[in-house]
């Protein structure tokens, strides 16, 4: 549900950007939804903490507003870095589920974050891609630490977008916050806890991080 804050986001962030480049350029609003494969199952993920992962049966995933920077027909790939910048590692591995907890296998995640500078990049593909859940209903995102900004005076702690969905589930727009960006956060009304990603160790110069997606499904559950 939008509210007025969500609004103001939106409109924020397009004004924002729209004074160092043509509104027109930036902002594409909402297309139609991307023609994803959901006859595709992602590739199987070694590794992941699945120990620590937890799901709470019938809790789903809070929605949060899908924001004026996504671009429909974003690469097919896990690992949305910019092949130029290595600081701020961060890797997030986590399930999609159903309410059961159950895995949805060949779920689609599109992710798009901010660069190192808090900006989106509206022309590329920098911090954007899809990939699909493998066969346990596993995804992996490699990227980095995505940076906040500020629009129209408010600020927007670091976040991630994502847009979540099963082959059988309505879509998911939503957002996920670090957990040691505190000052941030409280500062940043689009803050939810339960959106928070969870830290899961340092595997090498990368940061590990978990989150479960849980997606409401379309019909009666049986
Ligand atoms: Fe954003």
């Amino acid at each position: 549900m939008k509210n007025r804050r969500d609004v103001l986001f939106g409109l924020g962030a397009a004004v924002l950007v729209g004074g160092v480049a043509p509104l027109g350029l930036v902002y594409r609003g909402r297309s139609a939804d991307p023609p994803y494969d959901f006859g595709r199952i992602g590739p199987s993920i070694d590794g992941l903490p699945v120990e620590d992962l937890r799901c709470t049966a019938g809790t789903l995933t809070p929605r949060q507003i899908e924001g004026p920077f996504y671009n429909p027909k974003t690469p097919l790939r896990g690992d949305i870095r910019d092949p130029f910048i290595e600081k701020d590692l961060l890797v997030i591995a986590g399930r999609v589920l159903d309410p059961q907890c159950r895995p949805l296998a060949g779920a689609v995640l599109d992710f798009w974050q901010t660069d190192h500078a808090g900006r989106y990049d509206q022309h590329g593909y920098r911090y954007r891609g899809h990939q699909y859940t493998d066969a346990e209903g596993r995804f992996q995102l490699v990227t980095v630490r995505p940076h906040p900004y500020t629009a129209m005076s408010l600020l927007r702690s670091p976040h991630i977008h994502v847009k979540v969905q099963g082959p059988a589930t309505p879509l998911l727009a939503t957002q996920l916050y670090l957990p040691d960006a505190e000052e941030l956060n409280a500062r940043d009304g689009g803050y939810d806890p339960l959106l928070e990603i969870r830290y899961a160790g340092q595997d090498g110069p990368a940061r590990r991080a978990i989150f479960d997606f849980v997606l409401a499904t379309a019909g009666p559950t049986a």
